[in-house]
């Protein structure tokens, strides 16, 4: 018997995936957790029947998370994962010599935990002695840091259960205080197909906050739409301003010192939207 998993990326629509096998279904203290091995994209991560990332196409999420950010700033020294527990931001990060500490908090230990186990080439920085690894809110974490970090990466689920404090204003003034002052934070914006509105509202709080905001783009098979957005918030560094002559070339799939700034350029209705 074919076994099929789909996510409704929206009430009338979805994305389907046939299964070898299922690894893990879980409910944990937080959400619904499975993994699942699908026959075209490889082990895959569920959190609330939504897909967080496959073996296959989870490079360009996770490299254009971290990247981006870490050359902009020109020292990233501290920086902080908020969700992520998957290990594949920190992986990426972990490519940057600069980066003296990496902090990860993700909320549900048992995300980190089964990452480990079954995404290995995913989770395999987590035991760096550079990365820190708390279970704990982000929420909670960023209202108790100030002044502290040099970029903060939002890795989180959808604006849903734990994950939608994340979506707040109040977050990111929260993430400015925590901060230091030519500090940048980036984060993970869902899609412009769907999710339209969520894009303007977080850039429209956003930019009541940063003095420089600049959303880019990337092309992610498993999310919804195919197309992902990321919202970056900076206080003094601009990316677009950086000269990518001087970006080393790193060990990429997606990523290239090509794509810093073009990543930046937007289809006209997704510009449209961020205006
Ligand atoms: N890349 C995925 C995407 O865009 O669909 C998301 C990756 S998944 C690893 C996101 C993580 O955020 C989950 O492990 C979840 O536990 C975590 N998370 C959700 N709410 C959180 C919160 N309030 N604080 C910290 N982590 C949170």
């Amino acid at each position: 018997m074919e076994l099929w998993f789909t996510e409704k990326q929206t009430p009338v629509f979805g994305i389907t995936a046939k299964i070898r096998e299922t690894l893990v279904r879980e409910q944990t203290d937080f959400q619904d957790l499975a993994i699942i091995d699908t026959e075209e994209f490889g082990r895959m991560l569920v959190l609330d029947d939504m897909v967080m990332t496959t073996v296959k196409d989870e490079f360009v999420y996770h490299e254009m998370v971290a990247h981006p950010a870490l050359f902009t700033h020109p020292d990233p020294k501290h920086v902080l994962v908020v969700g992520g527990g998957d290990g594949g931001v920190i992986r990426e990060i972990m490519k940057h010599p600069k980066v003296e500490k990496a902090v990860l908090v993700d909320i549900d230990g048992k995300v980190i935990e089964y990452s480990k186990k079954y995404l290995p080439e995913i989770a395999c920085e987590l035991d760096n002695p550079r990365v820190e690894v708390q279970v704990n809110d982000g929420y909670m974490h960023i209202i108790q840091s100030k002044n502290k970090y040099d970029v903060i990466m939002v890795d989180s689920t959808e604006p849903v259960g734990p994950a939608a404090p994340l979506f707040e204003r109040g977050f990111y003034q929260g993430i400015y205080e925590a901060l230091k002052d030519d500090g940048i934070f980036v984060a993970q914006t869902d899609n412009p197909w769907f999710k339209a509105d969520l894009i303007q509202k977080v850039n429209k709080d956003v930019k009541e906050i940063f003095p420089i905001v600049r959303v880019y783009g990337a092309n992610i098979p498993t999310y919804p739409s195919g197309l992902w957005t990321f919202t970056m918030g900076s206080k003094t560094h601009d990316p677009l301003q950086v000269d990518e002559t001087q970006i080393p070339e790193i060990d990429t799939k997606y990523y290239s010192p090509r794509l810093h700034k073009a990543a930046f350029v937007l289809p006209k209705f997704v510009e449209d939207l961020v205006k």
